[in-house]
């Protein structure tokens, strides 16, 4: 085995502790709350079930919205985006960057792309050898280019982008309302437990700990999730929050929004009844016709958003995923 290749394995091996780490605790949390809370310390039957069963909800929830975050592959570009084979020889032989943007710009004509270089150049990625869609980045860890790229997120060993952007601000949320849950209904027996109104057993320690990191993981979660929500509803990835994207007449922070509603219809799908549930349902309002009709007006009207190549994967590869 060649050695790069047993640094890669390796590398990818450790880039699972922090999903080990998140899982041993939730395990934990688990056990805690079920067996030493609701088994050993609670004595209400009533009381046991419905705990157990508000438990039950907000557990599955998270763990299928933690879930499906970690198992949605990262959306590439469509192979719409790779130069031909003779514009890839002519580029690679090319040594002036000039006359390699000049190919780019000729190829990059058929292709409905808006942003560009902070100097104006055509974005391409040297590594994946294309034009890069709008909003698509090239993520180094996952050593490919990424569609509507939000950032690449330890937590879930994966990238964050448009195949999973939704199933992430579902896990935060999710996370939290466990957190608080747990919280809020420990909260009484650890007070009980501080003022010595419960036997001295080992159930008390879980308790305690319980509350603690509840309440820590929750603090945490919190800013995460606002920050992510203020995001949805300004149509903004965390990368084009501290870089604007550019376009073709100058930067600008809002060239994605499309309003409020349709904002978060965009992350969080058409079907109302769906937005709490880590499933993805294709949007309707992002069909060719509709592109051909906004591509050449105010790119405002936020038919830069989703690109060609997202709208093909929208219909074909997404749309199998759920
Ligand atoms: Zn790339
Ligand atoms: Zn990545």
């Amino acid at each position: 085995m060649a050695p790069s290749h047993a640094v890669r394995c390796c590398q990818r091996g450790l880039s699972w502790i922090p999903v080990i780490f998140i899982n041993l605790v939730v395990c934990w949390s688990y056990y805690a709350y079920v067996v030493e809370l609701c088994i050993y310390t609670i004595a209400n039957t009533e009381e046991q079930v419905i705990y157990l069963i508000v438990f039950h909800v907000f557990f599955f929830m998270f763990i299928w919205s933690y879930w499906k975050t970690i198992i949605s592959k990262p959306a590439s570009p469509s192979k719409e985006f790779c130069l031909p084979k003779a514009d890839k020889e002519l580029y690679e032989k090319e040594e002036f960057p000039e006359a390699q943007q000049e190919i780019l710009k000729r190829v990059a004509r058929n292709l409905p792309v808006y942003t560009r270089t902070g100097s104006g150049a055509i974005r391409y990625c040297d590594r994946c050898q294309l034009i890069k869609p709008d909003r698509c980045h090239h993520c180094s860890t996952c050593d490919r280019c990424v569609l509507k790229m939000d950032h690449h997120c330890p937590w879930v060993n994966n990238c964050v982008g448009f195949s999973n952007y939704k199933f992430f601000v579902l896990f935060l949320a999710y996370s939290m309302l466990y957190c608080v849950y747990i919280a809020a209904t420990v909260l009484q027996y650890f007070i009980k437990f501080w003022t010595n109104h419960l036997p001295d057993t080992h159930a008390k320690f879980h308790v305690l700990f319980l509350f603690f990191v509840a309440g820590m993981f929750f603090i945490s979660i919190l800013s995460l999730f606002s920050y992510h929500l203020w995001l949805v509803g300004k149509n903004r990835t965390t990368i084009e929050a501290f870089r604007a994207p550019v376009f073709r007449n100058g930067p600008d922070k809002n060239g994605f929004t499309l309003g409020f509603l349709k904002n978060v219809t965009q992350v969080f799908g058409d079907q109302k009844k769906c937005w709490c549930l880590p499933l993805y349902r294709p949007y309707d309002f992002y069909d060719e016709e509709n592109m051909g009709e906004n591509v050449e007006s105010s790119h405002k009207n936020g038919i830069y958003c989703i690109t060609w190549s997202v709208m093909k994967l929208n219909k074909s590869k997404v749309g199998q995923n759920t």
